[in-house]
């Protein structure tokens, strides 16, 4: 394996200033788990390795009681948001989500900032916190900035964080009453394999539990950035939630999809599971809802 340096900054500003001063030459690290498979692979060749292991807040994810917020450091292993009760109970669609991303051993060192800086189609943190309206809070040279996570992906590999900006925390504002959300991750095995589909809905319903008071609906690998099935979410508002109308959206959403043939799968074949994980998420995101 190549060799690089590899350094220890114990505060934000330090860890800014020297990727300054490396430059191209310089990559952060957190859990580690795309960066070194890329190194060996030979796809990424930094001379220094700028660790934000000792920076950024490790902490379980935070619920702010009186504001209802989930706050989620960015070095946050996906094991960690797992086991988090506050998560599994409120927050199920994330819940679904970072369970099932590669192993136990993956889960344990591999964060959520990774994860999303990182930014493949197939990133399984990205879709749940998409459609949590998730806000993304970033320090570089000028300061602490914010995004919202559903336009900081740019395309394959590339997110809006300027040269040497961090992603330090992730905030998740208050639900809606009676919201309810799911995330499937679709695939020929059901772990230590990538997405070939990520399909999640989030759902809330009016007093009367039956109608669609407000739904987001987000792809992963239905394009080359995570997408937000916009004309499907304006068909389902304000309507009765039942099996026709969540396959009715769910077909709106396949035609909205911009999906491709691949190693893990192809286009056709993508574009049918659409209609059918939509489907599906929307009647279990409607359950919980109720
Ligand atoms: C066997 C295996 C199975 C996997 N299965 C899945 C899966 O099922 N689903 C899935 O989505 N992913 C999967 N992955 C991919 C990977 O584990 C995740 O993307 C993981 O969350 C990356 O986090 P990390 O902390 O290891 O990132 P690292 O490898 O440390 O970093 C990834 C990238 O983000 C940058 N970076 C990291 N943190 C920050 C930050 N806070 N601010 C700025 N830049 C930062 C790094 O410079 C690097 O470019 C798998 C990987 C492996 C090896």
């Amino acid at each position: 394996m190549r060799k690089f340096t590899y350094l220890v900054p114990k505060t934000l500003d330090e860890a800014v200033s020297l990727h300054e001063s490396y430059g191209e030459k310089a990559k952060y690290i957190a859990g580690g788990t795309d960066v070194l498979v890329k190194i060996k692979e030979g796809k990424m060749k930094p001379d220094y390795l700028i660790s934000l292991k000792h920076i950024l807040d490790q902490e379980r994810p935070l619920l702010n009681h009186e504001s209802g917020e989930l706050s989620i450091g960015a070095f946050t292993t996906h094991r960690s948001i797992e086991k988090t009760s506050t998560v599994r109970q409120n927050f199920p669609i994330l819940h679904d989500a970072v369970s099932n991303i590669g192993s136990v051993q993956i889960r344990n060192v591999a964060t959520i900032g990774g994860n999303l800086v990182n930014a493949v189609p197939s990133a399984d943190g990205a879709i749940p916190l998409i459609t949590l309206d998730a806000k993304a809070h970033i320090y570089g040279t000028k300061g602490q900035r914010k995004a919202e996570l559903r336009r900081f992906f740019l395309g394959p590999g590339q997110c809006d964080l300027d040269r040497g900006e961090i992603l330090t925390k992730l905030v998740i504002p208050p639900l809606d009453a009676r919201t309810g959300g799911a995330y499937v991750k679709h695939g020929r095995r059901s772990a230590m394999e990538l997405p070939m589909l990520g399909a999640g809905v989030l759902l809330s319903l009016e007093e009367d539990m039956a109608t669609c008071a407000k739904v987001r609906i987000c792809l992963g690998v239905a394009a080359p950035t995570p997408l937000r099935c916009i004309q499907a979410e304006k068909y389902l508002a304000g309507k009765a939630i039942t099996e026709s109308s969540l396959l009715e959206a769910g077909k709106i959403a396949a035609e909205e999809s911009k999906v491709r043939d691949s190693i893990r799968g192809v286009a056709w074949y993508r574009r049918e599971m659409v209609g059918v994980l939509v489907k599906r998420m929307g009647i279990k995101a409607f359950e919980r809802a109720k």
